[in-house]
C-alpha cells in the first residue's frame, strides 16, 4: 500500500520537497509538470512515512489506512501516471540569483493578494541572503483573490491554503494594504517611486466574449460573474440571477464549467455546509433548475476539465451525470487517458432517473446564437463531428446561459498590455514594451495577468518563482531606479491618501468574525459581503450584515 494524492491537489509541490524517497512527481523540475492536472505518488516507491501529509496545504494526500472504496479511482490514477511516465523528464529548475552581503534592501510592491501574489511574496521573503521589504496592495478589504472568490464553495479543502497565505503575510518584512486601489488611492508612478520593483499579480478580472448574437440578453452572463456572485464578491452581490427556468446551459468545457454545474444542481443541504454567500444560498433554495447542460464544442478527449473534477461530478447526491457525443476515438490512449475515457463512457451509459437532477455533458456542439425576446429563451448550436462542422443546427431550450469560456486579464493603468491575449507582455515576468520590445524598467507581472488564465492554484508557485528570479536578477545587476522613500515613507503616503485603509490585523478580525458566525451556523464561515460591513468588522465595530 502507499499514500495517494486525491482530488483537492493544489499542485504547489510543497510535498515534493519533504518526500525522503522522491516518490512524488512531476516535481517542479520535470517537463511533464506543465501538462499534468495534479501530483502523483509512485506506489512502488512510497515508504508510507507520511511526511507529505503534514506538508499538504489542502489535505489531498490520504494514507493507505484512510482510503475508502470511493477513492479507488485515485489509487488507479496515481499508479497510471507512473505507467505513462516511467522515467522523469528533467528540465532546469528556476533558481533565484545569489545576493551578496551589502546589496541593500530590495523594495517590492505587489498589486494583488491572491495565489500568485502570495507565492511571489513567499519566494522573495524566503530567499537566503536577500534583505527585502514587500508592500502588498489589494483593492478589496480582504485578501485572497481567487482563493476566496474563485474556488468553488464545496471545495473547502482547497480553500484551506488561505490560512497558509495569511500566516505568510504576517512575516516581519511584509506590509499588507487592503482596501487600497491602484488608480484611485495610489498611482502606478507612486508605487514605482517608492519601490525598486512593482509587480502586477492581480489576476484576470474580465471575460472572453463568445462573439455570437444575443450573448448580452438578460439571462446570459459569464461564469466568472456567476462564480463571483455565489462566492460573495462585493462587486457582484447585486447580480440578478434568475433561477426560475428548468434548464441552464453552461458553455465551455473547463473546470469552471464543472464548478458552476455542481453548484447549480447541488442540494441546498449540501451547500449549507460550505461558505457560499447567504444571498446565493437563498436564491438556490428556491431554484427551479433541474438540468444543467455543459456544452463542449469539441469531443470529450479535448475537454479542458481535469479528470479528478470529472470524476467528482459523479459523487453529487441526488444528481445523475449523463453524456452524449463523447466522440472519443479508438486512438492509442495512455493509462491516465483510459481512466478518463472509462469515466465518460460510464456517464454516457447512465439513464437519468425520474425526479433526480441532472448534469448532461453535451460534446460536439458550438454555440451560434442566444435566442430570446428580451431575455434568453434558447441557445442555437451548430452540430460538429471530430472532423468539423456538419452544417446542422440544434436548439436547446433554456432560460439561463453561463459563458464559461475563460477569463481575461484587464489593462492596468500606466502599464503595457497585450489586448489580444489579455496579459501584460513580458519575458519571464519582466514587462516588455510591445512597440520597442524593450524591458519596462521596474515593472513585472505574475499569475494570470502574466501567462493567461491557466493552471490550478499551485501552478502559480513556479510562475511566481520565475518572476521573483527576474526581480532579484535585476536588483543584483543594479538595473532598478532606487526608491525615493523607505518603508515608513510609503506607509505615510498610503495613510495620507487613504487614512482608513485596512491592514493585516483588520483582515484577521474579519477572518475571526466570519469563522465565529460560521461556528454558530454550523458552517466553515459566513462571509461578510458588503465592503461597508468588512470595514466595520476590521475596525472592531459591530457589523449589521444586512440584518
Ligand atoms: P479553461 O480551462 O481554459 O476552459 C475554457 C473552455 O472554454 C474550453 O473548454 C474551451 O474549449 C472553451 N471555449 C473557449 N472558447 C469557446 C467558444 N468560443 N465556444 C465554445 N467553447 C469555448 O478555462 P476555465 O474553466 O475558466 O478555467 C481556468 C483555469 O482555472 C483552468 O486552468 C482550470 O483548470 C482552473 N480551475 C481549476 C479548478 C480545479 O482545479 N478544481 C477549478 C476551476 C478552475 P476549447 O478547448 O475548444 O477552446
Amino acid at each position: 500500500m502507499a499514500h495517494v494524492v486525491t482530488q483537492p491537489c493544489c499542485n504547489d509541490a510543497g510535498c515534493v520537497a519533504v518526500c525522503p524517497v522522491n516518490c512524488i512527481h512531476p516535481t517542479p523540475e520535470e517537463r511533464t509538470r506543465g501538462r499534468t492536472e495534479m501530483l502523483y505518488i509512485d506506489p512502488e516507491a512510497c515508504i508510507d512515512c507520511g511526511a507529505c501529509v503534514d506538508e499538504c496545504p489542502v489535505d489531498a494526500i490520504v494514507p493507505p489506512e484512510d482510503l475508502t472504496p470511493e477513492m479507488q479511482p485515485f489509487v488507479d490514477m496515481n499508479a497510471a501516471y507512473y505507467q505513462d511516465n516511467p522515467t522523469p523528464d528533467p528540465m532546469p529548475a528556476v533558481e533565484l540569483p545569489k545576493v551578496s552581503a551589502g546589496a541593500g534592501v530590495l523594495r517590492v510592491a505587489i498589486v494583488g493578494s491572491g495565489p500568485s501574489a502570495c507565492y511571489l511574496a513567499e519566494a522573495l521573503t524566503s530567499h537566503r541572503g536577500l534583505d527585502v521589504e514587500i508592500s502588498m496592495i489589494e483593492r478589496l478589504p480582504v485578501p485572497g483573490g481567487l482563493v476566496r472568490y474563485g474556488v468553488a464553495p464545496d471545495h473547502s479543502s482547497t480553500k484551506s491554503i488561505a490560512g497558509t497565505f495569511t500566516r505568510m503575510m504576517g512575516r516581519r518584512n511584509i506590509d499588507v494594504y487592503l482596501d487600497v486601489e491602484v488608480g484611485r488611492h495610489l498611482t502606478h508612478e507612486d508605487l514605482l517611486r517608492h519601490h525598486h520593483a512593482v509587480v502586477y499579480a492581480n489576476g484576470a478580472t474580465g471575460d472572453r466574449a463568445l462573439g455570437v448574437p444575443g450573448e448580452d440578453l438578460a439571462g446570459s452572463m459569464s461564469a466568472r460573474e456567476f462564480v463571483a456572485w455565489y462566492n460573495g464578491h462585493p462587486d457582484y452581490a447585486d447580480l440578478r440571477v434568475d433561477l426560475s427556468c428548468e434548464r441552464a446551459v453552461v458553455v465551455g468545457n473547463g473546470n469552471v464549467a464543472l464548478d458552476v454545474a455542481r453548484v447549480l444542481t447541488s442540494d441546498v443541504s449540501r451547500l449549507l455546509k460550505t461558505d457560499i454567500a447567504a444571498h446565493a444560498l437563498e436564491a438556490l433554495a428556491t431554484s427551479r433548475i433541474r438540468e444543467v447542460v455543459v456544452l463542449g464544442r469539441r469531443g470529450a478527449g479535448a475537454a479542458a476539465f481535469s479528470t479528478p473534477e470529472l470524476l467528482g461530478l459523479g459523487d453529487l447526491p441526488g444528481v445523475d451525470v449523463t453524456a452524449s457525443d463523447i466522440g472519443t476515438g479508438s486512438a492509442e490512449m495512455s493509462a491516465l487517458e483510459r481512466i478518463r475515457a472509462d469515466i465518460l463512457t460510464r456517464y454516457a451509459a447512465t439513464e437519468p432517473a425520474p425526479g433526480r437532477r441532472r448534469i448532461h455533458l453535451q460534446f460536439l456542439r458550438s454555440p451560434v446564437e442566444v435566442l430570446g425576446n428580451g431575455r434568453v429563451e434558447s441557445l442555437r448550436t451548430a452540430v460538429n463531428t471530430l472532423e468539423g462542422a456538419t452544417g446542422e443546427f440544434e436548439n436547446i431550450e433554456t432560460g439561463l446561459v453561463l459563458r464559461s469560456i475563460g477569463f481575461r486579464g484587464m489593462r492596468q493603468p500606466g502599464v503595457p498590455f497585450d489586448e489580444d491575449r489579455g496579459v501584460i507582455p513580458n519575458a519571464a515576468g519582466a514587462a516588455i514594451d510591445p512597440e520597442s520590445g524593450d524591458r519596462v524598467p521596474g515593472v513585472y507581472t505574475a499569475g494570470w495577468l502574466k501567462r493567461g488564465p491557466s493552471g490550478v492554484i499551485g501552478s502559480n508557485k513556479v510562475c511566481s518563482a520565475e518572476t521573483a528570479a527576474a526581480i532579484v536578477g535585476d536588483f543584483v545587476n543594479g538595473l532598478h531606479t532606487p526608491p525615493v522613500g523607505d518603508r515608513k515613507a510609503f506607509a505615510e503616503l498610503v495613510c495620507a491618501r487613504h487614512p482608513d485603509y485596512i491592514d493585516l490585523q483588520g483582515w484577521r478580525r474579519i477572518d475571526a468574525f466570519e469563522r465565529g458566525e460560521g461556528r454558530s451556523a454550523g458552517r466553515p464561515r459566513v462571509k461578510v459581503v458588503s465592503v461597508g460591513d468588512m470595514v466595520s468588522v476590521a475596525r472592531g465595530e459591530p457589523a449589521t450584515l444586512g440584518r
